[in-house]
């Protein structure tokens, strides 16, 4: 008997010429809290490297606030050149100075960043040299401490600041720390919060998110979908896609779409992505 088999989202070959059609006639915004550029299709989005919420171009960011540009101009090429140290202490003297739970978050990121770092260094065959992998082991345990002090911080100060004003943007910051953490109970009462704010684009993002972390890959091709259109368009979308694409089998499709993605956009974990579908 002749299966029916339905497709239920585009195809990848679509979804790409979707992907380079937006990203073609967008326009690029900076990240205040990474720096990272991201083209965006309409008048929000959200930063490709650390999933904030992004509206300035890098000239309308640096006329409104020079500093943080050149903040984060230093900090990245600390981190470009492996000094994690330096970026997390730059990190804490933009936060002492703005107070936004969202560099608390951000600076969590970097710690995971490090902790991954050092994980790296850890060499299984460097026989006679085990000390030296139980200092990037106990180093990788202490950064990952590190970062989950900082979502965890991140997140009481989001709280203190809803407190007083609701604000779907500082949701959002406690929705992803908390993703970050694996607390998905919280985070499904903070997209709650976010739906009932009547930020529609924020709370179909942070579906996407929830579903991809709770590993409900089959509802994530119609969640990244919502997010492929004019009035509603994040290049992340691509990335949750290729994301669902490779655990549900479809390595092929996972690795075309992130070849495009990578044209685009480039960060860590799209690379990890790229390599772990070219794997299979
Ligand atoms: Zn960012």
């Amino acid at each position: 008997m002749r299966t029916h088999n339905r497709r239920e989202y585009l195809n990848v070959d679509r979804q790409i010429a979707v992907l380079e059609k937006a990203a073609g006639s967008g326009t690029v915004v900076a990240c205040r809290y990474c720096g990272a550029a991201t083209p965006v299709f309409g008048s929000i989005g959200v930063c490709h490297g650390c999933e904030n919420v992004v509206s300035l171009s890098r000239d309308a960011l640096a006329k409104r606030s020079s500093d943080i540009v050149a903040a984060l101009d230093s900090i990245n090429a600390q981190l470009a050149s492996g000094m994690y140290d330096g970026a997390t202490a730059a990190y804490d003297a933009l936060y002492a100075k703005y107070a936004d739970p969202a560099l608390l978050y951000v600076e969590g990121l970097v710690c995971n960043m490090q902790s991954n770092h050092e994980v790296g260094l850890i060499s299984y065959d460097r026989e006679g040299f085990m000390e030296e992998n139980t200092l990037h082991r106990d180093a990788a345990a202490r950064h990952a401490a590190r970062a989950r002090l900082l979502f965890n911080k991140a997140i009481s100060a989001c709280n203190a600041v809803l407190s007083k004003e609701s604000s779907p943007d500082v949701m959002f910051v406690a929705f992803l720390a908390n993703i970050k953490l694996g607390n998905l109970r919280n985070a499904e009462s903070l997209l709650g919060a976010l739906t009932g704010s009547g930020s529609h684009y924020l709370s179909m993002y942070a579906t996407m998110v929830l579903d991809s972390a709770a590993g409900r890959f089959d509802r994530v091709p119609a969640d990244a979908e919502r997010l492929m259109k004019p009035d509603a368009w994040s290049i992340n979308a691509f990335f949750y896609m290729a994301l669902a694409l490779l655990k549900k089998g479809d390595a092929k499709g996972a690795l075309k779409l992130v070849g495009a993605l990578k044209k685009n956009v480039s960060s860590a974990a799209i690379d990890a992505l790229a390599r772990e579908a070219a794997g299979y």
